[in-house]
């Protein structure tokens, strides 16, 4: 795949990654956030932490094994659709003696979870992050909601309504 056709595939794909309300700016100090992991996100200035959907689901389902969609839809505040669409998208990791292996869409390595390998996965969040670093030099809050963000004192709490 060349650098052009992989920029048109982040682009397209950026709308659906915004349905897992990525945290693109630190809800502490409006700095960008970055990519660390299965969901997981820090911000290159303060260090605070957020997650999203995605990584709020994981950490639940983790910790709490054979939780159904709705026990975990409740705990979490992540809307019931978005956790089957996790699901059935292979964004929830499949159990380690699976027989069931995926493969990484960009390079073809075989992974446990998701739709891209840990290393293609950081490229993918790192162009993302260079692109509302663009967004912010321009004044543009490329998709950071006030609205979203007023109210939270900076604990994990989902006020997403849904
Ligand atoms: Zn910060
Ligand atoms: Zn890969």
């Amino acid at each position: 795949m060349s650098r052009e056709e992989r920029i048109e595939m982040l682009k397209k794909e950026f709308s659906e990654i915004n349905t897992y309300n990525r945290p693109t700016y630190c809800a502490e100090c409006g700095a960008v956030m970055v990519f660390k992991g299965l969901g997981e996100y820090q911000c290159e200035k303060c260090g605070a932490r957020d997650y999203d959907d995605y990584g709020k689901v994981r950490n639940y389902v983790e910790m709490h094994m054979g939780a159904n969609a709705a026990q975990t839809a409740k705990a979490t505040g992540v809307a019931q659709k978005s956790i089957r669409d996790m699901l059935k998208e292979g964004k929830l990791e499949i159990a380690q003696n699976s027989a069931i292996f995926l493969k990484c869409e960009i390079c073809g390595a075989t992974i446990r979870s998701g739709k891209y390998c840990p290393k293609c996965e950081m490229n993918y969040h790192h162009d993302l992050e260079e692109m509302a670093r663009k967004a912010r030099h321009h004044g543009d809050t490329f998709g950071y909601s006030t609205e979203r963000r007023k109210g939270e004192d900076g604990s994990k709490r989902f006020t997403r309504e849904q």
